[in-house]
């Protein structure tokens, strides 16, 4: 709290006091956030901020829609999931038809990180294995089992546990001249397999954020995860896609971000947008893999799937369809680079600009491409100021993280291109 004055001092003093080192704030001078609606969040002042980081609304801050189906479901029924109600199924159903038609199971969690606990569990169930690998800047999840499988977490001197191998980010953007993204990829799955298989260690499975948020935002070219997902299924483990992220539309060409590369996960998880903001999470996967996972534990959850949650749920999907929100991720997130695109002409320090649909990546670099954290950070914090939300991502948080709702309009994309021009010609 020192240095912050007032009303903001003492609320942040007081937070301090209540969580102790858990606490965790964004911006040296944190927001008070007071209200939110579309695109935007207003602080207690009124001010608003386009908000172009926060992934979990995904068809806007309060949508109607949302918080109608939310609230009328809430003032007549809510309870635990071990009861016959219409609108579970209907659910499940209607989500289900989003996937390839093998994985025509879903089982309800309250957060991704519980969906990948399942997950991970699924792969150690049907392979008799304990071996995963993951990319080296990978977050997967709070859990003890998805802590292992999430490096980006671990602490200076903490190490990995000896079942776990890392392989770096397809980087799309270092890649030598002449080399094959998804080879490379491959090479680095290969070789940690065999490291595992070599150590004594069954190989259980891939784990990968399918637009590798944390490690930089990797989504092109399409097809690259092909031959990885090969590689697993060659070593007899499973491929689980992590779309927490990435999914329900956000990359713009359908509802799941591994259908660009055209492959087929074995398991597949999901979080933060499939509620709006209301906690929900989901594993969807073959039937027999959820049997023999469910033939050595079991698995129940008092809270995930309940009938309040279910409704956000639907209205969530409903609203996606009704406003067309995937073409407009794909039409607008296009907009959105082409105009990065044209910013980096004329600015050496933006390196590379990718993504798809609205899931954005805007890596910033020094020289012999550098990664430059500090831009970054000077970036995210000036965009602030001039009223724009924004975060990091890469192992150098170098890389800005863009991630609006999917209503995000050319106008929003406008504003944010012209503060960015304004802040990076300043700084
Ligand atoms: N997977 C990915 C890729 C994530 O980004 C996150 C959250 N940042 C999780 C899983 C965990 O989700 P939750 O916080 O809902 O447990």
């Amino acid at each position: 709290a020192r240095g912050l004055d007032g009303r903001l001092g003492e609320l942040v003093a007081r937070r301090q006091r209540a969580f102790g080192v858990s606490s965790v704030l964004f911006y040296e001078q944190p927001l008070e956030i007071a209200r939110a609606e579309g695109v935007f969040m207003f602080d207690a002042s009124g001010k608003p901020y386009l908000d172009v980081y926060n992934n979990v609304p995904v068809v806007g801050h309060c949508h109607p829609a949302v918080v109608a189906a939310i609230a009328q479901q809430a003032g007549r029924l809510n309870t635990n999931t071990r009861y016959l109600y219409e609108s579970l199924t209907t659910y499940a159903e209607t989500l289900l038809g989003t996937f390839p038609a093998a994985l025509s199971n879903l089982s309800m969690t309250c957060t991704g990180s519980e969906a990948n606990d399942i997950a991970l569990r699924i792969a150690r169930a049907w392979t008799g294995g304990s071996g995963f690998v993951v990319t080296e800047t990978a977050y997967h999840g709070n859990t003890s089992l998805v802590m292992e499988v999430s490096p980006s977490s671990y602490r200076k001197g903490r190490e990995l546990p000896p079942h776990i191998r890392t392989i770096p980010a397809p980087d799309s953007y270092r890649l030598a001249p002449g080399e094959d993204l998804g080879e490379v990829f491959a090479g680095h799955l290969q070789r940690a397999i065999d490291d595992l298989e070599g150590s004594g260690i069954r190989f259980a499975g891939l784990i990968l954020d399918t637009v590798f948020s944390s490690d930089g935002v990797f989504a092109d070219p399409p097809g690259f995860l092909a031959r990885a997902v090969e590689r697993v299924h060659r070593a007899g483990g499973l491929f689980i896609a992590d779309e927490v992220q990435p999914g329900f539309g956000r990359t713009g060409d359908g509802y799941w971000c591994f259908g660009r590369h055209g492959i087929e996960p074995d398991v597949v998880t999901l979080g933060k947008p499939m509620g709006n903001g209301f906690p929900m999470g989901g594993v969807v996967t073959r039937p027999e893999l959820l049997e023999c996972f469910c033939a050595e534990t079991g698995y129940f959850n008092t809270f995930a799937g309940n009938p309040v949650a279910v409704a956000a749920g639907q209205a969530v999907l409903d609203t996606l369809q009704r406003e067309g929100l995937i073409a407009n991720a794909n039409s607008v997130g296009g907009y959105l680079r082409d105009g990065l695109w044209r910013l980096a002409q004329s600015d050496a320090r933006i390196g590379d600009v990718r993504g798809a649909g609205l899931f954005v990546g805007l890596e910033f670099i020094g020289v012999d491409r550098a990664p430059d954290g500090a831009l970054a950070s000077h970036v995210i914090n000036a965009m602030k100021e001039r009223g724009i939300l924004i975060g990091a991502a890469g192992a150098y948080g170098n890389v800005l993280k863009i991630r609006p709702a999917l209503c995000f309009s050319q106008a929003n994309a406008d504003q944010f291109l012209t503060t960015l021009q304004a802040v990076l010609d300043v700084g």
